[in-house]
């Protein structure tokens, strides 16, 4: 039995146009080991497509290649994969070192691809490139070799593993005569050690040192020479061990082991390799990515800081034991009505529906009904004692009130938007300046009673002064229109400004407070009778209001405070607005995704060649993959580490800008949008490699060798 037999063998490659080229026909030949083969023949007879064949790189073609007596045919995807890695070496013309692999993580590559430990692949990796003179190079790069050097590493790689074939495609090709001669008494030694040498060359001289000549001629075989007169040199020190003696460790016990396989630490040992050697690019691709990530966690810390900030001014607006009621607008209750939704909560803020005298009772009625049949926990029931009242009005819709003051002998006006009466939890601590508005006082100066009014910062400035604390003190008549025509009451009323009302997040309004009972008392003495817009209930504890609050809720027609109702609405509009914000800073990370994608797929064609020398040398379609993705997981991890790095450098920065600027910063932070945002990263690297990690892992080896 040959070791190598070759019966039949007819190669086609197929042609675009549906045609065929016929490049082997009928090749029927057998090796021996311990041969040291030449093969020639004119460029294009065919010699690369038979070593192709042998090497187990091309499965398509009709015949039997049997390697020890077993069809090269029969094998699977798996045990092709094996045969490349232990029973061949492949040696090229163009050497197809790896370049940004060291020289000795060159020659270990195959023993890599089968996870052997460190400390064995340096020992074999050591011995070899010795005899090969080479054991000074270990931790070079290819780059730093010259020509016969780095067709000697090749060679130690295509040895590594002890395969019973060298597969060597015009390897002195690129040499000059010097070092082809050097490399031609190593392929010599190889054979002499009991290995068979196939080689292609073109150079007769070389031809003439082997023990065998083949010659092909579009695609057969004509002269097959064996030299009667070849020399086989005797030698002690064999370029590699014989097999037994290495394998033991391998084999161990009496099981069988399983094949390993390119392990993870490896994968990520190669990926860094690489990474590191195109850097730049790497870099600016992470760039891109970090990019999109900050945005995208500054976007969140805005949207959650924004709402926390708008949540704790509705809570220092509001006193935690006090409920407040009021009407909603049957409108905004109503979803097929024109108004609905947000739009109705907005009428019914500016036109609060005034509460019945029957209404009220009925309310606490059914407030301490729904507290006894669902809350045994809570003694406190509503009274009529408990109840203050409130009144509001968007008067600036029919202009129905107004301030009249003078400036410099020159009387003018500003319209109130808003007419307010001062809740009972409002304290001085919430306003601008001055003090609460209260029932009328004797003026000691002009010794008429006035009334008392709190104006907004704006009404100040419409007063034409330039800080508003001046508005304190300030005589002015308010006029206001009570009701609905033909039984408006009209209003007139001198009033001392005592104090400017802090009306934050609505600080361009024209609004007024005045004190509850004088504004009633006022409209009772022209003719007419108030009505509450706003029940404010002064409960026992803060459980008691948010169990209240929670009653009210589930009540037709009631609604809480007019700042917590604001609040939601800004809330609600805030998160629309950050839904939208994050949709671009998610788009910006599609963006940054199909980047990634265009890289590494270009990554993928630059390193066609890496690939094609990978199989050639044994690794699985997996293996291939394995390292593509971990590259992509990588760059996702390290653009995911430096934009969470960096998206907290620059929010910190905003934080401290802010505090600065307006006194607070309407950004927080939570840990899992770093979190998140490192995960993104990471997923959409992942996925963004998915697909030219499956590229890489289908070419076909063949044509990705010849690559240029
Ligand atoms: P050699 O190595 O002897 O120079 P090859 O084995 O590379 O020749 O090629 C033999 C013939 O097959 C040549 O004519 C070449 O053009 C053709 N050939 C090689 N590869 C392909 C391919 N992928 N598709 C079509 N024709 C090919
Ligand atoms: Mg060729």
């Amino acid at each position: 039995m040959s070791e190598l037999e070759i019966n039949h063998v007819y190669k086609d490659y197929k042609l675009g146009n549906k045609s065929k080229f016929n490049a082997l026909n009928d090749i029927n030949i057998s090796f021996e080991k311990g041969e040291l083969v030449s093969i020639i023949g004119e460029s294009g007879s065919g010699k690369s497509t038979l070593m192709n064949l042998i090497g187990g790189l091309d499965s398509d073609y009709t015949g039997e290649i049997k390697i020890g007596g077993i069809d090269l045919k029969t094998f699977k995807e798996k045990q092709l994969d094996d045969y490349r890695k232990k029973k061949i070496g492949f040696v090229f013309q163009s050497f197809n070192l790896i370049p940004h692999l060291s020289i000795l993580d060159n020659v270990t590559i195959a023993l890599t691809l089968s996870d052997v430990k460190e400390s064995v692949k340096l020992e074999k990796a050591k011995t070899i490139l010795a005899k090969l003179g080479l054991e000074n190079q270990l931790k070079k790069k290819p780059t730093q070799l010259s020509g016969g050097q780095k067709q000697r590493v090749a060679i130690a790689r295509a040895l590594i593993n002890d395969p019973d074939i060298i597969l060597a495609d015009e390897p002195t090709g690129s040499l000059d005569s010097a070092t082809t001669l050097q490399i031609l008494d190593i392929m010599k030694e190889i054979a002499d050690d009991g290995k068979l040498v196939i080689m292609v060359t073109h150079s007769e001289k070389v031809a003439s040192i082997s023990s065998r000549v083949v010659e092909l001629a579009d695609g057969k075989i004509i002269r097959d020479e064996i030299k009667p007169d070849y020399q086989k040199n005797e030698h002690k020190d064999k370029l590699v061990e014989e097999k037994a003696e290495e394998t033991t460790e391998e084999k161990g016990g009496n099981k069988p082991k399983k094949e390993k396989h390119l392990s993870v630490y490896s994968a990520v040992r190669l990926s860094l390799h690489n990474m590191w050697a195109s850097r730049t690019k790497n870099f600016l691709m992470a760039l891109g990515v970090t990019i999109s990530l900050i945005s995208m966690i500054l976007m969140l810390a805005f949207g959650s800081g924004l709402t926390g900030y708008i949540d704790s001014l509705a809570q220092s607006y509001s006193n935690p034991t006090i409920v407040t009621v009021n009407k909603v607008d049957e409108m905004a209750d109503d979803p097929s009505g024109g108004m609905g939704g947000l739009g109705g909560e907005i009428m019914s803020l500016l036109n609060p529906t005034p509460f019945t005298d029957e209404e009220i009772p009925q309310i606490i009625e059914n407030i301490n009904s729904a507290l006894e049949e669902k809350y045994p926990n809570i003694e406190y029931r509503v009274s009529q004692d408990d109840i203050k009242y409130g009144f509001s009005a968007a008067t600036g819709i029919t202009k129905s009130a107004s301030i009249n003051f003078t400036v410099d002998g020159e009387e003018k006006s500003s319209n109130i938007f808003y007419l307010y009466t001062t809740p009972p939890y409002y304290t001085e601590e919430q306003m601008l300046a001055g003090e609460l508005a209260g029932q009328p006082k004797l003026d000691e100066e002009s010794g008429e009673m006035l009334g008392e009014i709190m104006v907004s910062a704006k009404i100040a400035s419409e007063m034409g002064l330039e800080n508003y604390e001046d508005a304190i003190g300030q005589i002015v008549t308010v006029k206001a229109s009570y009701g609905q025509f033909p039984n408006a009451i009209s209003i007139e009323q001198k009033c001392k400004i005592t104090g400017i009302v802090d009306v934050s997040m609505f600080e361009t309004m024209l609004v007024a407070y005045l004190d509850y009972d004088y504004f009633d008392s006022m409209v009772t003495a022209n003719g007419g009778t108030l009505s509450p817009t706003s029940l404010y209930i002064q409960t026992d504890s803060e459980a008691t209001t948010d169990t209240i609050n929670l009653i009210l809720s589930g009540m037709q027609g009631y609604t809480g405070s007019v700042e917590n109702q604001m609040a939601s609405m800004f809330t609600e509009m805030l998160s629309t607005f950050s839904i939208a914000l994050a949709i671009i800073a998610g788009i910006s990370l599609i963006v940054a995704m199909i980047m990634i994608l265009v890289v590494l797929y270009m990554s993928v064609s630059e390193r066609t060649r890496e690939i094609g020398v990978l199989k050639s040398i044994g690794a699985r379609k997996r293996d291939i993959k394995k390292i593509f993705t971990t590259e992509s997981f990588l760059i996702g991890l390290f653009s995911g580490l430096v934009g969470i790095v960096f998206a907290g450098v620059v929010g910190g920065l905003l934080v401290l800008l802010f505090n600065s600027i307006l006194g607070f910063a309407p950004l927080s932070f939570h840990w899992y949008y770093f979190l998140l945002a490192l995960g993104l990263s990471v997923v959409i690297s992942v996925l963004a490699g998915l697909y030219p990690a499956s590229k890489a892992a289908k070419l076909d080896p063949v044509e990705s060798l010849r690559h240029e």
